[in-house]
């Protein structure tokens, strides 16, 4: 999480005038922490997964499921357990592990879990996470009361509607999102956090608009206008909004930051042996953002309708838009300083590596960049590639600013900085080590998938990217495309039902150096060793590149995860074996990451079902549902009841896998 200072958070006309300077700030402190970190070496290959979870509080005689606004109580419970477990007083030990750690999040709903430590690169620490995410899980239910469960459902399926979703209840509106649907106490009262949503709604001159597509079905009003909208109401300037046509015919409408940023996600950072290493894994995951928000695919309700979207990421890239009309683009540019293309909640529009195998084709042409901060970075000796990153981050203003931070340049400290990168929710993040602590290094971090409804899930996903990220390494894969093909495959990955339906842009041939030049692959990944051991002699004089267009296909997930059935791509599945065979794991963790790897490939197959696929199907065969895209009350309580099972029925059984995550009977 970072950035909890406290202090006096300046409200948006008194930030926009600091926002130079601490845009300016931020640059000398990344500048100073280049400097000081560009040659570190030999970090270890650790890594680490992020957990949220919703709080939910269920009453059983009345039939309803609740988001409960306990986050403070549970994390202060929590922080005094972990007082005991660091004096070593605390029954509740794990296998030696040590205690997790909880974090606040947005929602005064939410929660997020991380492992006491960091994983480290042996295999074995790959085993250990299932069942450390389970703990996890124990671990927080226990400081809740006993009617509230940790759910880790991407988003709550009532948020935001007529009814008493909340506990304790506080109506709408208030003056930070000043949403005719949620409170303002839905946020963590923080300062940070009322802050930062006041001031993207000012900054942006009206509230933020999620517009999701309604899911119709049989008895579904056609065309669907969103019930639940109130156009009467006179509170704020900001209730003109629906009246000024901010809610679209055939979707559901929603006006404020938490309805994205209340939404639960798994991210899985990543600590680079060098920053060269820390390049080439930012670059090569990015293409793997979209796949992986189709496989892992959990999002088809909001505001209590079933939508026809299956996934959160739009959702929160709306929620936190702060950009102006002119940015947008809606009128010319007058004030603003330039248009810009995405949300600063969006997929990643670089590429960082001083990798031989990027070819300038495959950058933005239209990337907009703060060419006075580019060349500030390269005057101090920065490269045009990193010092481009940064250049295109800080095109956007920091948004929240404390006025105690404005006295004095540390350049020992990271503040400025941060708040221009945490504050770029993109779906890759290349983590700089912060100046403070010597011990972390380059890190990179993945940023797209969803939450899964059981730790099963959410450990076979996280140790597929970690395998992945092996692989990438051990044979030097190349899944470089043009980064305008990832922007669109993210909006692929929304469709409903995107992992069997739809195709996605994917690199060709994984093992390509400089040129095009196509290897033989007779079946899945059997060309993998004799590529990995070519990447290591001297490559022979590259032909003429091809064009562009030509080294990329139109891929289904199943051939991308699985491989193409006429050997057009290896599969990403294969390629994370073959580098298990060039390893010497041991049998039993090899049968061990088998079980996650299976999970994979059979979310890919169909096999097995997506998470939204499963909830679409919990809902539209409910006895109360009627055709109509409506989510009640009675459904939502039922779903969430039958989701808690699912996670605690799991944890009992401590091997349970996949069976469970199969169609109806899930
Ligand atoms: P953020 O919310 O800013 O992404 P968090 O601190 O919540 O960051 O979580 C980052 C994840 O990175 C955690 O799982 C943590 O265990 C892991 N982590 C911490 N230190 C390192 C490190 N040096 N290398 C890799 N992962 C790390
Ligand atoms: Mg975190
Ligand atoms: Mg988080
Ligand atoms: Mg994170």
């Amino acid at each position: 999480m970072g950035l909890l200072a406290l202090g006096t958070a300046l409200d948006w006309p008194q930030a926009k005038k600091r926002a130079n300077q601490v845009r300016n700030w931020g640059i000398e402190q990344l500048l100073a922490n280049w400097q000081r970190a560009k040659g570190k070496e030999r970090d270890a290959l650790l890594w680490g997964d992020e957990v949220e979870y919703l709080v939910v509080a269920v009453d059983d005689e009345a039939k309803k499921a609740r988001l409960s606004l306990a986050q403070a109580e549970i994390l202060k419970s929590l922080a005094q357990d972990e007082a005991l477990w660091k004096a070593g007083t605390s029954s509740g030990q794990h296998d030696g592990e040590e205690p997790p750690h909880f974090h606040p999040e947005f929602g005064r709903f939410m929660l997020e879990a991380t492992p006491g430590r960091p994983w480290g690169i042996d295999f074995k620490d790959l085993l250990k996470v299932e069942s450390n995410m389970k703990w996890r899980r124990v671990v927080a239910k226990s400081h809740m009361a006993p009617n509230e469960y940790p759910i880790t459902l991407t988003t709550f399926p009532r948020l935001g509607t007529k009814d008493d979703y909340i506990r304790p209840y506080y109506p709408p509106s208030g003056p930070a999102l000043r949403s005719q649907f949620v409170p303002d106490e839905i946020a963590n009262p923080h300062i940070r956090f009322p802050t930062l949503a006041a001031n993207i709604r000012s900054r942006r001159g009206r509230k933020v608009e999620l517009n999701v597509p309604v899911f119709k079905d049989k008895n579904t009003p056609q065309p669907f206008k969103d019930p639940t909208i109130n156009y009467n109401l006179h509170n704020w300037p900001e209730d003109d909004d629906v009246r000024n046509g901010a809610a679209k015919d055939d979707h559901v409408y929603m006006d404020a930051m938490a309805f994205g940023m209340g939404s639960c996600c798994l991210q899985i950072t990543f600590q680079a042996k060098n920053m060269t290493e820390g390049r080439k894994l930012y670059d090569q995951l990015s293409p793997l953002g979209p796949i992986l928000l189709a496989l892992t695919a959990a999002t088809p309700i909001y505001k209590g309708f079933l939508v026809d979207t299956d996934v959160r990421w739009n959702q929160i890239s709306n929620a936190v838009d702060d950009r102006t009309r002119e940015e947008l683009g809606e009128v010319p540019l007058q004030n603003d300083r330039w248009r810009i293309p995405k949300s600063r909640y969006a997929s990643n529009s670089t590429y960082i590596s001083q990798d031989p195998r990027l070819r300038k084709e495959y950058l933005d042409p239209d990337l907009t960049v703060d060419e006075d901060i580019k060349k500030r970075l390269m005057d101090d000796g920065m490269d045009e590639l990193l010092a481009t990153h940064f250049a295109h981050l800080f095109i956007r203003d920091p948004l929240v600013i404390f006025s105690e931070d404005l006295e004095k340049l540390d350049l020992n400290k990271a503040d400025h900085f941060e708040n221009l990168q945490s504050t770029n929710w993109q779906h890759m993040r290349f983590k700089p080590p912060p100046p403070e602590k010597d011990d972390i290094g380059w890190r990179v971090e993945f940023r797209s998938m969803e939450i899964q409804m059981t730790d099963f899930e959410n450990a076979a996903f996280s140790i597929f990217i970690v395998l992945i990220t092996r692989a990438i390494l051990s044979f030097n894969l190349n899944f470089y495309i043009p980064i305008q093909r990832t922007t669109e495959n993210m909006e692929t990955a929304h469709a409903r039902n995107a992992v069997l339906d739809r195709k996605f842009y994917f690199r060709k041939d994984p093992f390509s150096s400089h040129s095009p030049r196509r290897h033989q692959h007779s079946s899945n990944g059997s060309a993998i060793s004799s590529a990995a051991s070519s990447a290591c002699n001297t490559p022979p004089p590259s032909p003429p590149l091809g064009p562009v267009e030509s080294e990329y296909d139109f891929m289904t997930i199943e051939d991308i995860v699985n491989g193409s059935t006429d050997g057009t791509f290896p599969g990403l599945i294969p390629l994370v074996e073959s580098y298990l065979n060039s390893v010497n794991v041991d049998v039993e963790t090899r049968c061990s990451l088998a079980r996650y790897l299976d999970l994979i490939r059979k979310r890919a197959n169909g096999t097995l079902w997506t998470g939204a696929k499963w909830i679409r199907e919990f809902v539209t065969s409910h006895s109360a549902y009627k055709q109509d895209s409506v989510v009640s009350e009675e459904i939502c309580y039922d779903l969430v009841k039958a989701v808690d099972e699912m996670s605690v029925k799991e944890g009992r059984n401590g091997t349970i896998g996949w069976e469970l995550l199969t169609g109806p009977g899930r």
